[in-house]
């Protein structure tokens, strides 16, 4: 276990933060650390050692904060486990040992003579054994789900709709397109009439015992003892849906973090807005600024998903006969098996309207003038960057609570397109024309660009998530007294 510890004031309220190692999770946990320290919280931000390897070899690494101490932990497997690639089994090791090695650490941060107190732990939602340790040192624990507040209520309904007979599917039969699509679930509070494909797809299988299936259950299960939920989200996007929670939880909506750390911290050089473990391309935006005002589409699918080979070859002819400039991010591990090799045909084709990149600076990319429209996984951070952005969506949810996310991003908010799951050339091609130059597209940009500005108005004081923010601590505060 490494350190840097800092000379600080044992006064001080002490915040132990500590996501799962994903970087869907690490970055809005960083982003809450940068608030807690900017409010005067001494903060030990906790990443696995696989993480912190990562982070430094991309150049994006955990570094010296004012007030923010690095610590990190093993992860349980061995340096050459792929981890993103094998997720279950990441999820498998970090329940079976995380919480070992961060009880580990809170024995030594306890003992260590610059450290204040810990005051409270914030641990990630699938880090739900950090409870007991929480409960062992008598500190309240938040339990902080990265996901959306509609993702996190598909997986806590999951006893509900088992209870219902709708999970687990009875059998592969259940997996047609005309079963799934189905309208039929209008039973989890707060939450629109859903189609099983709605749902996480996680939840979607036959048999109960998958690790997946489970952890939905247990991990949702495991927060109802938590001090307080809280979710990267504001009331006003997901309000109904929140509400139904609160009958379960304290739960605080206080984001998007990203606007509010950006608001509150001042980061002017934007250097902990890319935590990233891939080495970002910045080269992409000398290239946005040749191109002219919201022509530009950004494609993106996040840091897990993988393609097939047929999917890729879709997703390059249906941007090259679209007609329109695109920015496509293909990470070196995007084809299942194999790294992806895009036909030379297409890259001619392209060549004069079409960048290729293996990583972006994504938060810059979208709030970059040239980018029109986002074809995106539907990941939670990735909706709440381009929410944030103003920039509308085309959705092509690839697993996890993206199918929910792209469900209420389409249908609910009105703001983004869905796409086929069999993804084919002609449609995408016709979407991403009229995402970036058609009407509707058009109607979606000017939502969007409402919604960024009632999600900027939530951080900033007397906004929403500033408010609740502000409750959770004098919560917390009082809990701990
Ligand atoms: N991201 C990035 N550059 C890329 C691809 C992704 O910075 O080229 C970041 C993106 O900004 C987001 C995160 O990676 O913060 C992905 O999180 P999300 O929840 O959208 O999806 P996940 O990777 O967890 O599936």
């Amino acid at each position: 276990m490494e350190s840097q510890s800092i000379p600080v004031d044992q006064q001080r309220p002490h915040a132990v933060l500590f996501p799962f190692p994903l970087q869907g999770h690490i970055k809005p946990f960083m982003n809450l650390a940068k608030i807690l320290s900017n409010r005067g919280f001494y903060v030990t931000f906790v990443s696995t050692e696989f993480v912190q390897k990562r982070l430094a070899e991309s150049g994006g690494g955990l570094t010296q904060h004012d007030s923010i101490t690095f610590e990190t932990v093993p992860d349980g497997l061995p340096p050459q486990h792929g981890r993103t690639q094998n997720i279950p089994e990441l999820f498998k090791s970090m329940e079976d040992n995380g919480h070992i090695h961060f009880h580990e650490l809170m024995e030594k941060l306890q003992n260590l003579p610059n450290v204040p107190p810990v005051t409270f732990i914030v641990t990630d939602g699938l880090l739900s054994k950090t409870q007991d340790i929480a409960n062992q040192y008598g500190v309240p624990r938040v339990a902080f789900w990265t996901t959306s507040a509609c993702g996190f209520m598909a997986y806590f309904s999951m006893p509900l709709l088992i209870n219902k007979g709708y999970l687990p599917l009875k059998d592969e039969s259940c997996l047609t397109s005309e079963y799934l699509d189905e309208p039929r679930i209008s039973c989890i509070p707060g939450m629109p009439q859903l189609r099983l494909r709605d749902l996480p797809s996680f939840c979607l299988v036959t048999d109960s015992s998958d690790i997946m299936f489970r952890n939905g259950i247990s991990q949702t299960q495991g927060t109802l003892p938590a001090a307080a939920l809280i979710l990267n989200t504001f009331d006003e996007l997901e309000g109904p849906v929140l509400e139904a929670l609160s009958v379960h939880f304290p739960v605080y909506a206080i984001g998007p973090l990203l606007l509010s750390q950006s608001f509150h911290c001042n980061d002017k050089d934007g250097s902990f807005d890319e935590l990233s473990m891939w080495k970002e391309e910045s080269s992409c935006l000398t290239w946005l600024d040749t191109r002219k005002p919201s022509s530009v589409m950004y494609v993106c699918l996040g840091s897990l998903a993988v393609l097939s080979n047929e999917e890729l070859l879709e997703f390059a002819w249906g941007l090259a006969s679209s007609n329109q400039s695109f920015l496509w991010v293909v990470r070196t591990d995007i084809v299942h098996g194999e790294s992806a090799i895009l036909p030379k045909e297409f890259i001619e084709e392209t060549k004069n309207r079409g960048m290729l990149v293996g990583w972006a600076p994504q938060i810059k990319v979208l709030s970059h003038p040239s980018v029109g429209g986002f074809l995106t996984h539907s990941g939670w951070n990735s909706t709440l960057e381009s929410i944030s952005a103003g920039v509308p969506m085309m959705c092509w949810p690839f697993f996890a609570e993206q199918q929910t996310n792209a469900k209420f991003v389409c249908e609910e908010w009105g703001i983004g397109m869905q796409v086929n799951k069999k993804v084919k050339r002609e449609e995408l091609a016709m979407l991403v024309r009229n995402l970036i130059k058609g009407e509707e597209g058009g109607e979606m940009r000017r939502k969007i660009g409402k919604l960024k500005e009632t999600a900027k108005r939530a951080v900033q004081k007397g906004g929403s998530s500033n408010n609740n923010l502000d409750k959770l601590l004098s919560q917390i505060f009082l809990k701990s007294m």
